[in-house]
């Protein structure tokens, strides 16, 4: 997608503070943090919502989990605690149209959200 903002965070296109890259995805920090660690973790693909993802699309969603436990493992608080989010579509706050996971963690985190 040309007018993706991660799509050009991804090509390098836009500048980010890249935290970890391989074949499937790509994580780096949110510019507006909301926790001592604020990364997301994006898949290479272009996926709009989580409604668009497909069963093809299963193996590598999961990845991106096995990617925000390891930012948690390096970060110091995969034993203590963080949260992973997908928002969904104006309700939930999504404002990038590339499915990202937050992973959120360095501080005790409330529950519900907002
Ligand atoms: P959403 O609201 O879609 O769940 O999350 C989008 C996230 O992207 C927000 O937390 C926002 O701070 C972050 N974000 C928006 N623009 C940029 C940007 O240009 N660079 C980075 N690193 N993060 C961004
Ligand atoms: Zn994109």
């Amino acid at each position: 997608m040309s007018d993706c903002l991660f799509c050009k965070i991804r090509d390098g296109l836009i500048p980010a503070k890249i935290v970890h890259r391989d074949e499937h995805c790509l994580a780096f920090q949110d510019i507006n943090p909301q926790a001592p660690t604020h990364v997301l973790v994006i898949p290479n693909k272009h996926i709009p919502t989580v409604n668009d993802i497909t069963p093809e699309d299963t193996s590598m969603v999961g990845h991106l989990f096995i990617a925000a436990a390891k930012i948690a493992r390096e970060r110091g608080f995969a034993d203590t605690g963080y949260r992973v989010a997908m928002n969904t579509h104006a309700d939930a706050g999504q404002t990038v149209f590339h499915i990202h996971l937050h992973v959120l963690g360095g501080r005790p985190l409330g529950w519900p959200p907002g």
